[in-house]
């Protein structure tokens, strides 16, 4: 199949050629210990891959919010250690006032991370001095970093438009894991949106309603939609201002012939600790001292009949507060009837952002859906069928 973009399969002959390579090494470290490697881990294949084929290979990437300014707090060197073990290769680290005689030294085969692309403000403002900048070093670029291609920066977008640009290998598996899932996905599609509250994701909601088949709305931001539908939702996180949206929301459902579904039964409790007293309840029934945190279980028994007549399903945010026990049943149950469907091969499953990866990792099926994107900005700025710029500017 072509596809809309260029892959390191385009690429040719690298051996010996300089390819900066923009990756996201932006990981949490605590005392200088990575504490999650997983996004190192992620760029494994495209920068092995290249190295085996004789690249000099340059890692651009950005690490906390220096704001332009160059702040040792925040510089990539701490990284380089973890990196070298995560590649199983020696890693060198290059400071911008050095990188060109650095650089120059450098053989077929080596890899260097270069530092925190942030210290320059021109990286932000993707201003064209910065984009020469790194440029300069570079004979090709790629780009593996979808996480950070909803960002018109310098190295994740000014650099496609100056150097002959590639999708990496991570990048590659992303966007084409989204293409299935919402770009031309099999039919009927499911969405799952849950999470704290409707006035983050009404972007999301709004593009899903024209989309996708069923909406399943969960978490704290179904209280909204209750809430519009005359449900009395007691003490529960609630947008009332917003009920408005919500009910025109579920109007253009309805004109798409989109099924929106809403939790009818409900876990409450007065108290937001772990394992209070609960009751299980119909909507109808939520006392004027009840909070609202999970979705009950009739409810999402519904939900997984509804999953298991749909072809493609797209998920975003936790059903209830999944943090706190027992609530995170209905996310968990859901998560694994999904996961069981992804195996059965009648389902193809794509789920990202944070809370979410947490949730599915918390259900014990983080690796048995077809695609989790630990991406968070850009997932969400996806899902709300936005172009992101960083993958535009790989389109050929
Ligand atoms: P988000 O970042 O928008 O995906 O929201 C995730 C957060 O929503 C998690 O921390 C959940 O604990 C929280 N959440 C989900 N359902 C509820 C609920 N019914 N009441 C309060 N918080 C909730």
């Amino acid at each position: 199949m072509t596809k809309a973009f260029r892959t390191l399969d385009d690429i040719g002959d690298i051996h010996g050629r300089r390819v900066l390579v923009r990756e996201d090494l932006n990981v949490p470290l605590s005392d200088g210990v990575v504490t999650d490697d997983t996004r190192l881990r992620a760029t494994v294949a495209t920068v092995a891959e290249l190295a085996d084929k004789g690249a000099i290979v340059l890692v651009l990437a950005h690490f906390g919010r220096p704001k332009g300014q160059r702040n040792p707090e925040m510089s990539l060197s701490p990284i380089v250690k973890p990196y070298e073990s995560v590649l199983g290769r020696p890693v060198r680290f290059v400071d911008w006032d050095v990188a060109t005689e650095a650089v120059a030294a450098m053989q077929p085969g080596e890899i260097a991370v270069l530092e925190n692309t942030r210290f320059f403000a021109g990286e932000e403002k993707n201003d064209r001095e910065t984009i020469d900048r790194f440029a300069a070093l570079g004979d090709l670029y790629v780009n593996d970093a979808f996480s950070a291609a909803h960002r018109a920066h310098a190295s994740t977008e000014g650099l496609a438009y100056v150097l002959p640009a590639f999708a990496g290998r991570a990048m590659e598996a992303e966007l084409d894991a989204l293409q299935k899932a919402l770009g031309e996905p099999q039919h009927p599609v499911a969405a799952v949106v849950g999470g704290a509250k409707v006035s983050t994701k009404l972007d999301v909601l709004k593009h899903l309603v024209s989309r996708v088949d069923h909406l399943i709305i969960g978490g704290g931001m179904a209280n909204t939609f209750l809430a519009a539908r005359g449900v009395s939702v007691g003490k529960s996180l609630c947008e009332h201002e917003l009920t408005g949206t919500a009910e025109e929301i579920l109007d253009a459902a309805d004109r798409a012939h989109c099924t929106v579904h809403l939790p009818y039964d409900v876990v409450t409790a007065t108290e937001f600790r772990p394992n209070p007293p609960t009751r299980t309840v119909n909507v109808h029934e939520v006392a004027a001292d009840e909070m609202i945190l999970d979705v009950g279980p009739a409810a999402v028994e519904a939900l997984g009949d509804v999953l298991k007549n749909c072809r493609t399903l797209v998920w975003n945010g936790p059903m209830g507060a999944f943090e706190t026990p027992p609530f995170d049943a209905a996310t968990v149950a859901l998560a694994r009837t999904a996961a069981a469907l992804t195996k059965e091969g009648s389902l193809t499953s794509v789920a990202g952002g944070g809370d979410t990866v947490a949730a599915l990792n918390q259900a014990g099926v983080g690796d048995a859906f077809t695609f989790v994107s630990t991406a968070g900005g850009a997932f969400l700025e996806w899902m709300e069928g936005r172009e992101l710029p960083g993958v535009a500017a790989l389109a050929r």
